[in-house]
């Protein structure tokens, strides 16, 4: 099963992401827990260089290959043999995000970003997407303001960036679970758990 977390920042995706996989574990499942942009080694530099506040001279569409370039590696060396061994994959950002911060965000066609992403992740769609839902100001103010590139954005890249995920998950309710990031971390991981415990094997 591919599980993915998605949300604006300071939505708590990574202390979900770790909660899930230490359940599942606890239930005798392998786990791989990764995330994007990031988890190869190319990622892990690519990621450096997206995340560079000193980098805003990088154009939208270059970022948007980026993140692709990020996605096809780490699709192919580590998601694909993961699932394909049987598995449980959870990744922190996936293809939504792309379609939210580049897409929505930066206003590139959708098509386009859609494209080039199905293309990058060889037509890999999570089982289930997790949209942790905040508004910006309140996520960038639990991170205590923003630290990278994109944090540093404007409260209009923001907001269309909250909008493209939500779009997204009214477009694909079956694949997607919606929840409010405000309410307490516990009942989060609770709604997250019957979700997930509804198509796993026994
Ligand atoms: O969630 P995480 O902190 O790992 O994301 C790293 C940064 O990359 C965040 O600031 C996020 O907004 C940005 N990002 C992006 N486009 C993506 C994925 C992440 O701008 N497709």
């Amino acid at each position: 099963a591919f599980i993915v977390l998605e949300g604006g920042e300071g939505a708590g995706k990574s202390t979900q992401v770790r909660e899930l996989t230490v359940w599942l574990r606890d239930q005798g499942f392998e786990v791989v827990s990764t995330r994007q942009p990031g988890a190869t080694k190319l990622g892990m530099r690519l990621r450096a260089l997206l995340l560079d506040r000193e980098n805003s001279h990088i154009t939208p569409r270059a970022e948007a290959l980026l993140y692709a370039a990020d996605k096809a590696d780490h699709v192919q060396q580590e998601i694909l043999p993961a699932l394909r061994r049987g598995a449980v994959v959870i990744s922190d950002r996936y293809v939504d995000s792309t379609l939210a911060y580049q897409g929505a965000g930066r206003e590139l066609d959708p098509d386009d970003i859609r494209r080039i992403s199905d293309w990058a992740t060889q037509g890999l769609v999570p089982d289930l997407t997790v949209l942790l839902d905040v508004r910006p100001e309140e996520g960038l103010a639990r991170l205590g303001g923003a630290v990278d590139r994109i944090e540093a954005e404007s409260a209009e890249f923001h907001n269309r960036v909250r909008k493209g995920f939500l779009d997204l998950a009214r477009q694909d309710p079956e694949r997607y679970l919606v929840l409010d990031a405000r309410e307490p971390q516990e009942k989060v991981t609770r709604e997250i758990r019957r979700r997930v415990r509804a198509f796993l094997p026994d």
